[in-house]
């Protein structure tokens, strides 16, 4: 397989803006590590659905990226991300995009033709036994059935990801894009063990994938933190860094894969495990973040009071309102108690320092209410909808709301996840 010419680093995150305002306020985050010694490269990433829900076409997140690359001389790499893009929705993202996160949770579970599952698990006598891995305390031991059960549960999903592959590459020319492979927005963690069958297989289908993004244990709620046990995510990303070196030699991968973290942003409680893995292990990360930055623009706009608080107050009325409908395509990776939901009164009453203390995530706030910010993390369409009104007040407010997408961004994900601290 081709190698990409492309390099995404050690060190990488991914950072989302909905609405095209805050990629230099995002770099400026990623200056600060370079000053802190740390390369953490950025990407850019927007899924069809967000543009669908936005409105917006991904060259405008092209714009926005090489605009605020220029304002800051910023000289290292940086992509653009596809993200979560499938056969049927890759198309206008071939020529914006140079870095494509390709979905097939979708096919997880269907299973492939019997004959491919058998010509796969007779390609691979070396997955049947006691494996022992570089940095893993246990062997794996797979058995044959165990073999062709995970081939049979996940074998169409990665030709897929072949055929998403190879449509990208024949747009693009080998070597000129990043590739990922996602499986995380389905019900089931993989295991270390599945994820070890599956990059055999992904390596059979010919994709040179720089990062692979399993669905972990626990649950990555949007723009809360972690629910599950640290302890157990830890010794899970340390067996999928130990799978992932063993496939990096055994097949001939690419020798940059690493794993990407779909983290739904702002997973503090597990961001010193993941700094504690690659520290011991050597391995990189791409940390994916997305909401977290348009959550800052709400921040910013109520921190400055006057238009910018009553419009954020707005949108917590419209988002009460139409709820059900805001959080249907997001119903798997949220958790809203409705009963913690102040009425769209009480938050008309609110200032500033309420309305920021209720959805700024800091968990020693007395007043930080994760329902409110689940909540307005998925009302981003009610902002889309005020169009110009709600573009403009951004512009207007600029300075305060760039403090806050680059604070948040850098002291409370990069500077945990990169630097340890
Ligand atoms: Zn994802």
């Amino acid at each position: 397989m081709t190698n990409s010419k492309l390099k995404l680093g050690r060190y990488s995150v991914g950072v989302g803006d909905r609405f095209a305002h805050q990629a230099k306020a995002q770099l400026q985050a990623c200056v600060k590590a370079l000053q802190e010694g740390a390369e953490v490269v950025p990407v850019w990433n927007k899924s069809n659905r967000e543009h669908t829900i936005i409105g917006s076409e991904p060259v405008s997140t092209r714009l926005a990226a090489d605009a605020a690359v220029k304002a800051l001389h910023w000289e290292l790499p940086y992509y653009l991300d596809a993200d979560h893009i499938t056969l049927e929705t890759v198309g206008r993202f071939l020529a914006p995009c140079d870095f494509f996160t390709i979905d097939v949770a979708d096919s997880i579970g269907h299973p492939a033709p019997a004959a491919e599952i058998e010509s796969f698990v007779g390609r691979h006598p070396e997955l049947v036994g006691s494996i022992e891995l570089a940095g893993a305390d246990e062997p794996f031991a797979i058995t044959r059935e165990t073999l062709r059960g995970t081939a049979c549960k996940f074998l169409a999903a990665v030709k897929k990801a072949g055929e998403v592959y190879r449509n990208v590459e024949s747009a693009k020319g080998a070597g000129n894009f990043i590739s990922e492979v996602s499986m995380d927005e389905t019900d089931r963690a993989q295991s270390p063990v599945e994820l070890l069958i599956i990059l055999a297989a992904i390596a059979d289908e010919g994709i040179p994938v720089e990062t692979i993004a399993p669905k972990f244990s626990g649950r990555f709620n949007k723009g809360v933190d972690y629910a599950g046990h640290g302890s157990q995510f830890e010794r899970e990303m340390g067996l999928d860094v130990a799978a992932i070196a063993y496939a990096v030699k055994q097949y001939g991968l690419p020798a940059d894969l690493k794993l990407s973290i779909h983290s739904g942003s702002d997973k503090f409680s597990i961001y010193p495990a993941i700094y504690r893995t690659m520290q011991r292990t050597g391995a990189g990360a791409h940390l994916k973040t997305a909401g977290t930055t348009w959550l800052e623009e709400l921040i910013g706009l109520a921190e400055a009071g006057g238009e910018g608080l009553a419009l954020a107050k707005e949108v917590y009325a419209e988002a009460l309102a139409h709820r059900e409908e805001l959080c249907a395509p997001y119903a798997n990776v949220i958790d809203i108690d409705p009963r913690k939901l102040p009425s769209a009164e009480t938050v008309r009453g609110w200032s500033s320092a309420q309305y920021t203390s209720a959805l700024r995530h800091v968990e020693r706030d007395p007043g930080y209410n994760p329902s409110v910010r689940q909540l307005l993390h998925v009302g981003f369409k009610i902002a889309a909808k005020m169009g110009p009104r709600y573009l403009s007040l951004l512009e207007a407010n600029e300075a305060v709301i760039a403090r806050n997408v680059t604070e948040n961004l850098f002291d409370r994900h990069i500077a945990p996840v990169f630097l340890g601290r």
